[in-house]
């Protein structure tokens, strides 16, 4: 909440604010209006972030529309879990709608719209309409069927909403310009003949209502003072306003702003449906996914997707957005709420052999070091660990702080120990790491004032929880995916190697208690999520059970890939 005071106000903030000023309304009404033919992405969550915040901003309300017009591809499990992301986020609807719900109301103005002579029945395919629209230089030709009679006219649409006609056989169509320089105003197609089972309305209709003609009298049937939307219908923009000025209803604008991209990803709908149903993906929740549901399982807070979209802010002109940043955001969130833990991802065994066999002590360790009434913990030491395996060289380079035979390193909450030697397998792999420990130093400092230049994080062999842990890397390998010579397509740019999973990962026992009970984040079910000391953010997957825990890596603790670049 400081952060929106400090920052100058954006384009849309300077219109609300000058619009409450002087009085043009009152107070302000937006809304949220997706199809529902997919799961939503993180470039909705931006203009989610955007339609609430605004509203919440200036004390107004938003609304959930969902823009139904396109019976074909849609669905009631989009409708369900777009409630669900949205809500997950931490946002609430004034109320929600349908576009469908507006299908009797919007037939009626058509028929309006014909009487006034304003729409017409147009009998050409879609081929001839599409041939005869001109170009931006070259001016449309007018359709044959044009200049029908209002009577004609009304005659023909009702029989296309009666059903007598086959799909694509006729259009209504707006009757504005054929030679208009705006192509949008060159009798834009009102409504289309399909013959398709729509999810709310059944088989009542077998005409629909095209995006233009349902969107801007869907916002104004609901008093929308502010419709905002994506850049690309900039153009639109006029016919918009034209249908309203028209119908002479209440006067809803729109107003763009540049939508989101971030690289190394795609997001439009159908792509994503393409990598869930083609098998690349694990579902539309998969972790790789850019969709809300994926970042959620990946272990991302709402906190963080919403400072996310906070920090982007709204633009003008399309960019695109570093995938680093997100990363950043849940950091900046993690490391102020997550518990830390010691997990051990790969490990190899120790044994402390002056520390007495069969003993086992309680450690004290810091649960949250930026929180302090988090507290502590008690976490088990005894004679036999697991470290991991990076963490242990038997012929270490200069500067490698870490245990080697001869060195002495801390045990973070433990003790210092230093390596005494090692057992090998057949192939000369290190299977044992043997060491002393100086009982002196229990929690980790030495009173003679002795330094280590290393520590490493432990769990008791004996007392570890066993679990898999599943580490994503980008789901695409380029920066733009979809740029793509032509033959190829963005699945050639699928990154092989996205997903990897580690199945022997030894945790402290107290993330079993941790992880029994399941959480809800804003009424939505939500995975336990923690920082592994020195390894990173993590999270339980949904595949977890009792018997066999699963968890996701959401992202390290330095960000890996700006180090790269
Ligand atoms: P897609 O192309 O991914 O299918 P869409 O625009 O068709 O997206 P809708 O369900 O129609 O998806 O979008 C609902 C709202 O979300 C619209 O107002 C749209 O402008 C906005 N939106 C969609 N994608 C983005 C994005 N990448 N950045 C910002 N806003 C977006
Ligand atoms: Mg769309």
């Amino acid at each position: 909440m400081e952060e929106t005071n400090e920052r100058q106000l954006n384009f849309l903030e300077e219109i609300i604010e000058a619009g409450l000023a002087d009085g043009t309304y009152q107070s302000i009404l937006t809304r949220f209006p997706p199809e529902p033919n997919g799961y939503l992405h993180i470039g909705h969550a931006k203009s989610i972030c955007l339609n609430f915040g605004l509203a919440k901003k200036y004390g107004g309300k938003t609304n959930l529309r969902f823009d139904d017009t396109n019976p074909v591809k849609e669905d009631t499990e989009y409708v369900d879990s777009i409630q669900n992301d949205i809500r997950w986020l931490g946002f609430q609807w004034a109320s929600i709608h349908y576009a469908s719900d507006y299908f009797d109301q919007l037939y009626e103005w058509a028929c309006e719209l014909i009487k006034k002579g304003l729409a017409y029945v147009d009998d050409q395919s879609l081929e001839e309409i599409r041939q005869n629209r001109g170009t931006v230089t070259v001016p449309g030709k007018d359709s044959p069927w044009r200049n029908r009679s209002v009577e004609e006219n009304l005659d023909l649409f009702a029989r296309m909403k009666a059903g007598e006609f086959e799909d694509g056989s006729r259009v209504l169509r707006a009757k504005i310009d054929m030679a208009h320089p705006n192509m949008q105003f060159r009798d834009p197609i009102m409504y289309r003949i399909l013959h398709a089972h729509h999810h709310r309305t059944g088989d009542k209709w077998c005409i629909y209502p095209m995006y233009d003609y349902a969107h801007g009298q869907s916002d104004s049937l609901e008093h929308i003072t502010h419709s905002i939307c994506t850049l690309e219908f900039d153009i639109h923009r006029p016919l918009y306003d034209w249908f309203i000025a028209q119908l002479g209803i209440f006067p809803s604008h729109q107003y763009e702003f540049a939508r989101l991209n971030i690289d190394y990803t795609v997001m439009s709908k159908r792509k994503l449906l393409q990598l869930v149903k083609e098998g690349y993906v694990n579902g539309w929740d998969d972790p790789r996914m850019p969709t809300i549901c994926g970042f959620r399982r990946r272990g991302y807070t709402p906190e963080s997707i919403r400072s996310f979209c906070d920090r982007i802010g709204v633009a003008k002109r399309d960019n695109i957005i570093s995938y680093s940043l997100l990363e950043f955001s849940l950091r900046e969130h993690l490391n102020k709420v997550a518990q830390r833990r010691m997990a051990v991802l790969d490990p190899i065994k120790v044994v402390i052999d002056n520390y007495p066999e069969g003993q086992t002590e309680l450690l004290s360790a810091i649960n949250n070091p930026e929180n302090e009434a988090d507290g502590t913990r008690q976490v088990p030491f005894s004679r036999e660990l697991y470290i991991e395996r990076e963490d242990f060289m038997e012929n270490p380079p200069k500067k490698y702080f870490r245990l080697s035979p001869g060195t002495e390193v801390r045990l973070r909450y433990a003790y210092f120990v230093t390596c005494t030697g090692v057992e090998k397998d057949a192939e000369g792999n290190v299977t044992v790491v043997h060491c002393t420990y100086d009982s002196a130093t229990r929690g980790g400092d030495a009173p003679d004032g002795r330094k280590v230049k290393g520590t490493i994080h432990w769990v008791s062999a004996q007392h570890a929880v066993d679990a898999e842990v599943r580490l994503f890397d980008r789901l695409f390998a380029a920066e733009a995916p979809d740029d793509v010579p032509e033959g190829k397509t963005f699945l050639d740019n699928l990154n092989p190697e996205s997903l990897k999973v580690l199945k022997n990962c030894k945790l402290e026992p107290v993330v079993a208690d941790d992880v029994k009970n399941p959480v809800e984040e804003n009424g939505v079910a939500a995975p336990h999520r923690f920082q592994f000391e020195r390894l990173g953010y993590f999270c339980t997957d949904p595949d977890s059970t009792a018997e066999h825990l699963v968890f996701n890596r959401s992202c390290t603790l330095k960000d890996s890939w700006a180090k790269m670049k």
